[in-house]
């Protein structure tokens, strides 16, 4: 049984989270999405509701053998504790490529066991990332073409409770 984890912010999921996702399901039998609650950063969606969305998204979108978790732990001891090694991560250009080197290096050192699988997004999700996300929301613009249904509705309900 192969298994890998999928560590991020996810705030929130958009359409190029569930790509890849749905793409490394044909490869891997188990995925575990790991939403990082770090509670330094400040968030547009809660931890607890970024996660109750990507389940949302598993359920409706029917993958088979993903899964969600969250964790407050650094990623090399959330390895160790799980006892899953793979990690998952998402390249759409060269600043993901720096990024992801940069961080491969620093969780290897830190458990070395660790190896990254990267895979390379698909030429329409490009341009999708959930800092842009949350950018166009912001200033009022729509970003039901860049997310799941169930993240576009949970940001209009946000929208209205402003
Ligand atoms: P971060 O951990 O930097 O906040 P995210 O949570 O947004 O990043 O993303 C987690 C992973 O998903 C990263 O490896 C990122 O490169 C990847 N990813 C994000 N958006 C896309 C996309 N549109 N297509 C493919 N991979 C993506």
């Amino acid at each position: 049984m192969n298994k890998i984890i999928f560590p991020g912010s996810f705030d929130p999921i958009t359409n190029g989270h569930v790509d890849l996702i749905k793409r490394a399901s044909i490869i891997f039998d188990e995925i575990t999405i790991v939403v990082i609650d770090c509670s330094k950063k400040k968030t547009l969606i809660n931890n607890s509701e970024r996660v109750q969305l990507i389940e949302q998204v598993i359920e409706s979108e029917n993958l088979k053998g993903v899964s969600v978790d969250t964790t407050k732990m650094m990623i090399s001891k959330y390895c160790r504790e799980n006892n899953n090694y793979l990690i998952l991560r998402g390249l759409r250009n060269t600043s993901d490529l720096s990024f992801e080197h940069n961080m491969n290096m620093h969780n290897v050192i830190l458990e070395p066991k660790i190896e990254t699988i990267c895979l390379l997004a698909k030429q329409e999700n490009f341009h999708i990332s959930s800092s842009a996300v949350r950018e166009i929301y912001f200033f009022n613009g729509t970003v039901d073409h860049l997310v799941p249904k169930q993240v576009a509705n949970k940001l209009k309900e946000l929208n209205e409770t402003l």
